[in-house]
């Protein structure tokens, strides 16, 4: 049983101080599902972080089964957060470049439990959220509603007596909100879920329990524990395994989120899991297991520095800040003028784009006064020129390299909608890093061997041995007709007939494509 006694929590911010939490007594059942309900900013999601052990109440006791936590060790918080609370958030915090397998995997990689029962568990427990089928797709090929309930098989993996939900709903359209609401009510059954939410809707139709939070007060709830009832035995707590990092991390890139939730998101949770795991390792001797996930990031989302760079940041910074020739003034609501004025979020961006002096930068890098080596897994140098690949086999020339499958869709071309293409990369060659021990420590060699001269490739399956039909197209192995002809009905509004065969290859296949290399110059013959 859980209980809050007299919580509160106050947040400065300069001269600034907040109250997020006002004195909040609370107690909640093993066995219940409460709505936290509240506007925006009335300290929901900072009650939920004090309950979980995410964060911490700057007076008042958090009792857990008879038991005050002010005397709480840090490894006694990990016990607990580990053990016994799964988080679901609304912003999901799923791990963009791994399987969803692995996601859910991830929070039992640090508990000491063996590979193939880790496996097995998250199989499990995604099959539980109807997801078995889906286990090795990255996030972003989920929709939404798929990727809350990968959070959700995450969050039950460790089969925790309480699970804390913040707006799990909150970024899901009604109908697959419906389901995840669902399947929260089950997981309800035999464990308490507390979910933070502000549609009363959604807590009425679903709750047992209404509890209605305004300024960090408790001003209604439905349901309250009285003296009166059963109160369990305390029980022993399990025993602590699973560090505090994913429990941090995901707190992290929760508070990250808030602040600009574009395509800049899943970037800012990578390097947040980072930063935070980078310091914890330190601590908890995980170095080998860091060092794996900061080398998959960042050969995924290397630093690059290129010749010219946008501020980024700064132009979050203004569309997120709302009227920005107002940044300077203090108040946060600034009286309307009579007329209406522009706004320069054009000229910003433009007169904001530097040129970096990438000449001398690699004679510094170069030479021994940067020190650089001894920091870096790799450095790679590109230069502006895109290698013309073309199919060798097919009897009429068909170019791979850079892709033109899509020009004739106004995709991937130079033309306005190439910021549409960035978020669609339909290219099929990469360039290999300089230092390939990078890539032998991230995948398997099925076939072949590792390439040694440059006239060679490397073919890259997923885990399970998949490959796309669109690199099917490309080697020629699918009769690129079939494609043009989908794109042709696409482009002329037709129903489009799709193939409904799926092919299988032997290695030999596969490894038989042959490309011709075709210099630029060769095209002015
Ligand atoms: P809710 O989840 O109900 O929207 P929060 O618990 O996130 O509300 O926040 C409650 C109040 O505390 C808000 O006024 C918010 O601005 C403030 N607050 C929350 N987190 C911080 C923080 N890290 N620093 C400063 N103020 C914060
Ligand atoms: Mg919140």
């Amino acid at each position: 049983m859980l209980h809050l006694s007299d919580v509160r929590k106050v947040y400065r911010t300069g001269a600034f101080t907040q109250a997020a939490l006002d004195g909040v007594t609370l107690t909640f059942r093993d066995n219940e599902f409460v709505a936290i309900l509240g506007p925006s900013g009335s300290g929901k999601t900072t009650l939920l972080n004090v309950i979980g052990g995410l964060d911490h109440a700057d007076s008042g006791d958090l009792v857990i089964d008879q038991v005050s936590t002010q005397e709480y060790s840090d490894r006694d918080w990990d016990t607990y957060r580990n053990n016994r609370i799964g988080f679901v958030f609304q912003s999901y915090n799923l791990i963009p470049h791994q399987s969803v397998l692995a996601n859910v995997e991830l929070a039992l990689t640090l508990s000491g439990v063996g590979r193939a029962e880790r496996t097995q568990r998250a199989k499990a427990a995604l099959e539980q959220v109807g997801l078995g089928e889906h286990v090795q797709k990255r996030p972003n090929q989920l929709s939404g509603g798929q990727m809350q309930r990968v959070a959700i098989a995450r969050a039950l993996i460790n089969d925790p007596e309480i699970l804390l939900a913040d707006e799990p709903t909150g970024a899901l359209d009604s109908s697959t909100g419906l389901h995840v609401m669902n399947m929260l009510k089950e997981i309800a059954k035999d464990r308490l879920v507390i979910m933070v939410t502000h549609n009363p809707e959604l807590a009425t139709e679903y709750a047992t329990r209404i509890v209605s939070l305004k300024d960090g007060k408790v001003t209604d709830d439905t349901h309250p524990f009285s003296k009166d009832e059963d109160v369990r035995e305390a029980k022993p707590a399990r025993r602590a395994s699973m560090s505090f990092l994913t429990a941090i991390a995901l707190s992290f890139t929760n508070l990250m989120t808030k602040k600009g939730r574009t395509l800049m998101t899943s970037f800012a949770g990578s390097i947040g899991i980072i930063g935070i795991a980078t310091i914890l390792a330190l601590a908890n001797g995980v170095n080998a297991y860091i060092r794996s996930v900061e080398e998959d990031t960042l050969s995924l989302y290397p630093l690059s520095i290129q010749t010219q760079g946008i501020n980024i940041a700064g132009m979050l910074a203004n569309s997120t800040g709302g009227d920005s020739d107002d940044s300077n003034s203090a108040s946060p609501r600034p009286t309307p003028r009579a007329d209406a004025h522009e706004t320069k979020m054009m000229s910003r961006m433009f007169s904001g784009v530097g040129t970096n002096d990438l000449k001398s930068l690699k004679a510094f890098l170069d030479s021994a006064e940067s020190g650089i080596a001894q920091h870096v897994t790799s450095i790679q140098y590109e230069y502006s020129v895109t290698p013309q690949i073309f199919d060798a086999d097919y009897t009429k020339p068909r170019q791979i390299n850079p892709n033109k499958v899509f020009s004739s869709l106004g995709m991937g071309g130079n033309s306005s909608s190439s910021l549409m293409s960035m978020g669609m990369s339909t290219d099929v060659f990469y360039s290999l890093p300089d230092d390939l021990e990078l890539v032998k420590g991230q995948y398997n060699l099925v076939a072949g061997n590792w390439p040694q001269g440059s006239e060679e490739c490397l073919l890259v399956l997923t885990g399970s041995g998949g490959i796309s039909d669109f690199m099917l197209y490309a080697m020629g192995l699918r009769d690129p007709a079939e494609l043009d002809e989908m794109i042709k009905e696409l482009s002329e509004n037709k129903p489009i007939t799709v193939p409904s065969d799926s092919k299988e290859f032997t290695y030999q296949q596969l490894m038989d494509a042959r490309f011709k290399v075709v210099p630029a110059a060769s095209f002015y013959e």
